[in-house]
């Protein structure tokens, strides 16, 4: 459970504290009088339509029945019944919520928990505090510095202080500070620190410190979507990023079909196709050129270029210029030292066309960024497999005439919710979503399987079965009916593909193979044009 995270901070016991006589509620920086509070055991219940207000979150009531939009979620209460539901999970309250005189009623303790904020009782002043939880700082390098980003389960205010003696103090208030890291050091690289503490308590104030090396300057931006806060870090020099340290690009060959970017590491990348001037861009992060400036070509290539990105930062960009429309396929190496870019003649004749502009079609090629997917013995990512199948199966679609949207075209994360949403507003006839499958007793099973949810897929789940068996020739694994996210929360048709299972030493050879992934490809998108003329029939 989510707010299990939020365990580090100190429990209160309400039994020994909590009086009988009505207490003041301070939400964030709002006041509920005593008058419009009352006390239910170990609760205390306060105007839900107030409380709401208070702390910055959006809240409705429709009869019985009440909604506030929190920092995970939408949580969903009825007056009288102790069952509220956070996102999709179901809690039980201690006390449930009530509808008294035209007003909706809540806990306010254990409300405030499901919200990801802090209340607690400050017996001094018998008072209850509600505020947000500073739950995250992030540290991420950009040009010639640093962005120290900070999150909040609700708004609040900062106020920052630059200090003669190069400390950069920022208040948050109200907050309770919430970071798992050990001790108050965030990040630390240099003379370039970031700490961070719960400053001072009833009233809750969060601090965080920016120590700057000298010559070093810092601005403070914020709030922004999310009740983030941002501090600009200038004038360090690079500095490491705590997920993805900072690579080189240190060499690009080039050859007919294929341009290999050599880099000291692992990087991310996105692939794209300008037509003005003809070529193929890849882009890669985190990451600076060693070999910036201009690259002979050979046959189709006509030169590549390498240049350092001023923004984003810290991105290396590609330019491969061609003499013909040339799709790019982009392929780590398994060590992560370098990016093969293979480069296909985009106009290969499909054997059937559909009426051009009839159709269109999303494509999503599962996992991606932060989210590797299943891992093939050789090291080979499985989120790196399933976007070089999906960019073939979209280049093949395309070539006959249908309209194709990816819900990724590069090497970054995409969550479940919104790749259904790229669907569900697509107006696209089908969704396939592409994947490599593994098994928990890794090389036990192989095949190639599909799977659908509703009843409405089942017609495309065949389809492309019986491409992908003819195709393929591995196990015909079948065509399976799962409870998967994708399959399930879109409107069109959809399916899942499981091309073959990545963690099978002879299915993963295969799919390193370019040319079994191009059959693949070819067999998902033959599978969809069946599929579309039989709408049309
Ligand atoms: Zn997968």
């Amino acid at each position: 459970m989510w707010w299990a995270n939020l365990g580090l901070l100190p429990s209160i016991l309400l039994r020994a504290s909590l009086p009988s006589p009505r207490p003041e509620i301070i939400v964030g920086s709002c006041v509920i009088p005593s008058q419009r509070v009352s006390v239910v055991g170990e609760e205390v219940l306060v105007p839900l339509a107030e409380f709401a207000d208070a702390i910055g979150l959006k809240a409705q009531v429709a009869g019985d029945k009440a909604e506030v939009k929190g920092w995970r979620g939408t949580v969903r209460l009825r007056a009288g019944s102790k069952r509220a539901v956070v996102g999709r999970e179901e809690v039980v309250l201690p006390v449930p919520p009530r509808s008294r005189g035209g007003r909706f009623l809540i806990p306010v303790f254990s409300l405030s928990r499901l919200l990801g904020l802090f209340p607690h009782w400050d017996a001094e002043r018998k008072r209850v505090w509600v505020s947000p939880c500073l739950y995250k700082v992030e540290v991420n390098p950009i040009l010639d510095g640093a962005e120290v980003k900070i999150f909040l389960t609700a708004p609040a205010k900062a106020e920052a202080k630059p200090l003669p003696d190069g400390r950069f103090v920022v208040d948050i208030f109200p907050a309770a500070y919430d970071v798992p890291a050990k001790g108050q050091v965030i990040y630390s690289a240099n003379s370039f620190r970031v700490r961070g503490a719960q400053f001072t308590s009833c009233p809750d104030v969060a601090r965080i410190v920016v120590d700057l090396p000298p010559g070093a300057s810092a601005t403070m931006m914020g709030p922004g979507e999310g009740a983030a806060f941002k501090i600009v870090v200038k004038g360090i020099g690079p500095i490491p990023s705590p997920t993805m340290p900072m690579q080189a690009v240190v060499g690009v060959e080039v050859g007919r079909e294929t341009v290999t970017v050599r880099t000291t590491g692992r990087v991310r990348w996105t692939a794209t196709l300008w037509r003005s001037p003809l070529a193929a861009v890849v882009d890669i992060w985190p990451a600076r050129s060693a070999v910036s400036g201009e690259h002979p070509g050979v046959g189709p290539i006509k030169r590549v270029k390498v240049l350092d990105l001023e923004s984003p930062p810290s991105t290396v960009r590609v330019i491969i210029e061609l003499a013909e429309r040339m799709t790019p396929f982009v392929l780590p190496s398994p060590d992560g030292r370098a990016l093969s870019i293979s480069l296909r003649p985009s106009s290969v004749r499909p054997s059937r066309r559909v009426p051009t502009g009839r159709f269109s079609v999303v494509i999503d090629p599962g996992h991606g960024g932060r989210d590797p997917g299943a891992m093939g013995p050789s090291g080979v990512e499985e989120k790196t497999l399933n976007l070089d199948i999906a960019l073939r199966v979209a280049a093949s679609l395309r070539a006959r005439g249908i309209k194709v949207i990816l819900t990724r075209t590069g090497d970054f994360y995409v969550s479940l919710e919104q790749r259904c949403k790229v669907a569900n507003s697509s107006r696209a006839h089908c969704f396939v979503s592409i994947h490599c499958n593994a098994y928990p007793v890794p090389g036990a099973k192989r095949g190639v399987e599909v799977y659908y949810y509703h009843q409405r897929s089942l017609p495309l789940a065949r389809a492309i079965h019986a491409r992908l068996v003819k195709a393929l020739g591995i196990p015909d694994g079948g065509i399976r009916r799962r409870r998967f996210y994708v399959i399930r929360r879109t409107w069109i048709p959809a399916v899942l593909v499981e091309v073959a299972y990545i963690d099978h030493p002879e299915e993963e050879a295969l799919l390193l193979n370019p040319s079994f992934r191009q059959r693949a490809a070819e067999a998902i998108a033959e599978g969809i044009v069946d599929f579309l003329l039989g709408l049309s029939r």
